[in-house]
């Protein structure tokens, strides 16, 4: 799973796991200004910095699966 990193490791600004935000391939983590800035080249690796996938609250929700019993609750 993605670490993801709560602040621009260039500005240093905070970045909610909800906020936009972009990472290279080694998960170096930047706001979108300083990606804009830096014409989406990571400043570390030189790699590409594409969007961050937004970890939803709806998909942390289809994520708990429902536990049922399938013989139901007997005693
Ligand atoms: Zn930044
Ligand atoms: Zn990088």
């Amino acid at each position: 799973m993605l670490e993801l990193k709560p602040n621009c490791e260039s500005c240093d600004k905070n970045l909610l796991p909800s906020a936009d935000a972009c990472i290279c391939s080694f998960e170096c983590t930047f706001c979108m200004d300083c990606t804009e800035r830096m014409s989406a080249v990571c400043p570390n690796c030189g790699g590409k910095l594409v969007m961050r996938p937004v970890r939803s609250e709806r998909l942390l929700v289809s994520s708990q699966q429902q536990v049922v019993k399938k013989e139901g609750c007997r005693e």
